[in-house]
C-alpha cells in the first residue's frame, strides 16, 4: 500500500485500513491501522524514521479509541466546587462563549488566554493562533511546548537563523563516525531511532552520551559521561578548550563560515579540564577522549535533549554544544552536525505556526511589521488589530486569576496539572479562574477542574499533518469517523469563531486550513507554501522550508550558508553558572526528572492503556544504593521528596545507575506521585523554559 491509499479524504468515506503515524513522539513512527469487526489493529510500517519499528506506545496506541473512559459528550460544571455533568453542544459552546465575552468585557481582550499542545497538527496549531489572535484578540497565547524544545529553539535561531530541531535527515546519524548524545535518552523515549545508531556502530562509529543517569542509552555507549545535573556547559566549554589547545578546530571553516569566534576563544580558554573535572565529576581522560573522537574524525553528529535544555541555562547549554559543533566544522557537513531531538509529536511543527507568544505563522515574529502585515493580509484584517507578543507558558499559567492575568483559560491538547513545573502552585491559579475550557478525549487531571469540557476526536478519526523531529512534514490520515457526540478542534473554533464574531471565518476541512497555513507562510523562515498533501502523500513526507510547488524541498540545511543576514552561523561566549537552587543542609541532593519507555508525557492517555500501564503501574524514586544505606530506605520503600515547594511520595528503586548526590523521578503520575510537585519554576531568560531538570531536595523514609 502506498502512503496515500486508501485514505479518508472526507466524511463518511470508511476506509478498511490507513497508513498514518503514531500518535505519540516527534519520531512520529510509520504504522498501518486496520479496522478489525471488533477495534482497530496496529502494524508496523516501513518509514525512513523507524524502518519498521514501532515501541510499546505505538502498538497500543489503538487502545484508546474506544476506551470507557472516552468522552463523547460535553461536560459542563454549574457552580464552583459542584460535579461536571453531561451537556449539549449547543450548551456547552453557549456557556464558552458567554463566558469569554463576560470576562472580556469587564476586563479586557487579554483576560482571556489560550494553552496549546505539541501534540496538535500543523493545522490545529495554526487556527489555534488565528483563533486567538484574529477572533479573541488576546496576546495571550502559549504552549507546552515551551517546556520541551523552547531552549534548543532560541538557541538554534540566535547561531544559525533558523530552528528546525534536525537540519538533516535522521539517516544521517548511521552515517557518521562518532554521535555525541547530551541528556538525551532514545532507547527508552524513541526506541526505533536507535536502529539508525545501530547502524553507526555496524559501521564502527563510537556512540559517547552524557547524562547524569546510567539509562538503557548510556549503556550502550562506548563512552558514558556522567557529569552532575546542571553542569553541561561547563563541560562543552571545556571540549572546546581541549580542541582549542590540541589544534582540532576547522580554522577555514570558522573563518569562512561564521562569526563571533574570538570571544568564544577568550571565554572557553578559562574551562581547563581538570577545573571541570571537579565541578562536573567527568574525569579529564573522558574529557580528552571525547573530544578526540569528535575533532579527530571524518563526520561527526552533536545532539542534545531535555537533560541539557531544560534548565535556567538551557539555551546556554545548548549554545556551548553549537559553539563546539561549529568550531569543529560540523554543520552543513554531510553526515555530520548539531540537532535537537524533539520531543513530542508536533513538537517542531507545533512551534512554527502561531501558538507560540512571540509568534505568526511560517516561524515569523509578532512583533515584525512585515510579518504583522503579510499574516494578516491572509486572515483579513487590519495588522493593527492583531496583539502584540505575549508570555511564555509558565508566566501565562502562572499570572492566571491575577490582576495581571487571564481571567479565562481554553486549553487545547495539554495537562499542565501534571506536566507544568510547580504544578501545585499552577493548580491553584487555574482554580482561580472565572472560565477554565479544556478540549480533550480523556478527562485529564486539568479536565477534572474545568467547567466546560470538550469531547475531541482522536489522532485515527481526522486528517491532518504533522512536523516530525526532522523538519519533515507528514500526513496523519484517519480510519474512522469521530464517536458520535465528539468533535474535533477545527469544529470546536469554528463554531466558538461564530458565536463570538456573528460569521463562521474558520475552515474546518483540514485540507483547507493547510493550504491556508501555506499562504501564510510564504516567505517566512519555516516556509511551507510549496508544500500540498497531495505532494505530501506522493513521497515520504516534505521537508521545509520548501517555498515552490514545483520547486525542490530541504532535507539538509546550511549546505552553503546560514539563513542568517550575512550567511554565516555566529558563535556566542557561554558561560557555566550554579542551578537556580543549589542545595544546602536541608536540601542535600539534586533532583532530576524525565521518562519512561511505557509512558508518554502527562500520562493522561498511557496511562489508561492496560498494557503500558502493566509495564510502568506508577511512579517511583531512583536512588543510589549508598544513598538509601544512608537514609534507612531499602528497595520498593516508600520515600518521600521533599523541595521547597512540594513533595512526591513513591516507592524507592535502588540503582547504581544513578550518582548518589542525585535522584530522579519520572513525571508521568498525578496525585500524591507527581514530580513536578516538586520541581523548580526558575526560568530561562531567553526561552522561558523552566528549571525541570535540577532542584535541591530532601530525601527522607515516607
Ligand atoms: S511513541 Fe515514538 S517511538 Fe514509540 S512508536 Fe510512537 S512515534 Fe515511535
Amino acid at each position: 500500500m502506498t502512503d496515500g491509499a486508501r485514505t479518508a479524504t472526507r466524511r463518511g468515506f470508511r476506509p478498511v485500513e490507513a497508513a498514518t503515524h503514531c500518535p505519540y513522539c516527534a519520531l512520529q513512527c510509520g504504522m498501518v491501522l486496520r479496522a478489525t469487526g471488533d477495534g482497530v489493529e496496529v502494524a508496523a510500517r516501513d518509514f525512513p524514521t523507524n524502518r519498521g519499528g514501532l515501541c510499546q506506545k505505538g502498538w497500543t496506541a489503538a487502545d484508546l479509541l474506544d476506551h470507557p473512559d472516552r468522552l463523547t459528550t460535553p461536560l459542563l460544571r454549574d457552580r464552583p466546587g459542584g460535579e461536571l455533568r453531561p451537556a449539549t453542544w449547543d450548551e456547552a459552546l453557549g456557556r464558552v462563549a458567554a463566558g469569554v465575552q463576560d470576562v472580556q468585557h469587564r476586563h479586557g481582550p487579554d483576560a482571556v488566554a489560550v494553552f496549546g499542545g505539541g501534540g496538535l497538527t500543523n493545522e490545529k496549531a495554526y487556527a489555534l493562533g488565528r483563533f486567538a489572535r484574529v477572533t479573541l484578540r488576546t496576546r495571550h497565547i502559549d504552549y507546552n511546548g515551551r517546556w520541551c524544545m523552547s531552549s534548543a529553539a532560541a538557541a538554534g535561531n540566535r547561531a544559525f537563523g533558523i530552528d528546525r530541531g534536525l537540519p538533516f535527515p535522521l539517516a544521517d546519524l548511521g552515517r557518521a563516525d562518532t554521535l555525541l548524545l547530551v541528556g538525551a535518552n532514545p532507547a527508552e523515549t524513541m526506541p526505533p531511532l536507535m536502529r539508525h545508531v545501530a547502524d553507526l556502530r555496524e559501521r564502527g562509529g563510537r556512540l559517547i552520551v552524557a547524562d547524569p543517569r546510567a539509562t538503557a542509552t548510556a549503556r550502550q555507549a562506548d563512552l558514558h559521561l556522567q557529569p552532575m545535573p546542571g553542569t553541561d556547559l561547563a563541560v562543552a566549554n571545556a571540549l572546546l578548550h581541549i580542541a582549542l589547545t590540541e589544534g582540532w578546530l576547522d580554522r577555514a571553516y570558522v573563518a569562512e563560515r561564521t562569526t563571533g569566534f574570538d570571544e568564544v576563544r577568550r571565554t572557553v580558554a578559562g574551562y581547563w579540564p581538570a577545573e571541570v573535572e571537579r565541578l562536573s565529576g567527568v574525569p579529564v581522560a573522558d574529557l580528552y577522549a571525547t573530544a578526540r573522537a569528535l575533532a579527530t574524525v571524518d563526520r561527526a553528529v552533536v545532539l542534545t535533549a531535555r537533560g541539557a535544555e531544560q534548565h535556567a541555562k538551557g539555551v546556554d547549554t545548548v549554545t556551548a554544544f553549537i559553539n563546539l559543533a561549529l568550531a569543529l566544522g560540523l554543520p552543513g557537513r554531510p553526515g555530520s552536525g548539531y540537532g535537537c531531538l524533539t520531543g513530542q509529536g508536533n513538537g517542531q511543527g507545533g512551534r512554527e505556526h502561531g501558538q507560540k507568544a512571540d509568534q505568526l505563522p511560517g516561524y515569523r515574529r509578532i512583533d515584525d511589521p512585515a510579518a504583522r502585515e503579510h499574516v494578516a493580509g491572509v486572515w483579513g484584517v487590519d495588522p493593527d488589530t492583531l496583539p502584540g507578543p505575549g508570555v511564555p507558558a509558565y508566566q501565562l499559567l502562572d499570572a492566571l486569576g491575577t490582576p495581571s492575568g487571564a481571567r479565562a483559560l481554553l486549553v487545547f491538547g495539554s495537562n499542565p496539572v501534571v506536566s507544568a513545573p510547580r504544578a501545585a502552585r499552577v493548580e491553584s491559579r487555574l482554580r482561580a479562574l472565572d472560565l477554565l475550557v479544556v478540549a480533550d478525549f480523556v478527562r485529564s487531571e486539568t479536565a477534572e477542574l474545568a467547567d466546560v469540557v470538550l469531547p475531541v476526536a482522536q489522532w485515527a478519526e481526522e486528517d491532518g499533518t504533522m512536523t516530525n523531529l526532522e523538519g519533515r512534514v507528514l500526513r496523519r490520515r484517519a480510519l474512522r469517523e469521530p464517536p458520535a457526540g465528539v468533535r474535533t478542534e477545527l469544529e470546536i473554533l469554528a463554531a466558538l469563531a461564530g458565536r463570538l464574531t456573528g460569521g463562521t471565518p474558520l475552515p474546518t476541512d483540514p485540507r483547507e486550513v493547510f493550504a491556508e497555513l501555506g499562504r501564510a507562510s510564504s516567505g517566512g523562515p519555516a516556509d511551507y507554501a510549496g508544500i500540498t498533501w497531495d505532494r505530501i502523500d506522493a513521497d515520504t513526507g516534505v521537508f521545509w522550508p520548501c517555498p515552490d510547488r514545483d520547486g525542490p524541498d530541504t532535507p539538509r540545511l546550511f549546505a552553503d550558508r546560514f539563513p542568517t543576514p550575512d550567511g554565516r552561523a555566529r558563535f556566542h561566549a557561554v558561560t557555566h553558572r550554579p542551578a537556580a537552587e543549589p542545595v544546602c543542609a536541608d536540601y542535600p541532593l539534586h533532583f532530576t526528572t524525565g521518562r519512561v519507555l511505557a509512558q508518554y508525557q502527562s500520562g493522561a492517555q498511557t496511562r489508561r492503556v492496560a498494557a503500558l500501564r502493566r509495564a510502568a503501574p506508577g511512579g517511583f524514586v531512583e536512588l543510589h544504593p549508598d544513598l538509601a544505606a544512608r537514609i534507612g530506605v531499602t528497595e520498593g520503600a516508600p520515600v518521600r521528596v521533599v523541595s521547597r515547594r512540594g513533595e512526591l511520595r513513591a516507592p524507592a528503586r535502588l540503582s547504581t545507575a544513578i550518582r548518589p548526590d542525585t535522584v530522579f523521578a519520572p513525571f508521568h503520575w498525578p496525585g500524591a506521585q507527581r514530580a513536578n510537585s516538586v520541581t523548580n519554576d526558575a526560568l530561562d531568560p531567553v526561552s522561558g523554559m523552566p528549571e525541570f531538570k535540577i532542584c535541591a531536595v530532601r530525601v527522607e523514609p515516607a
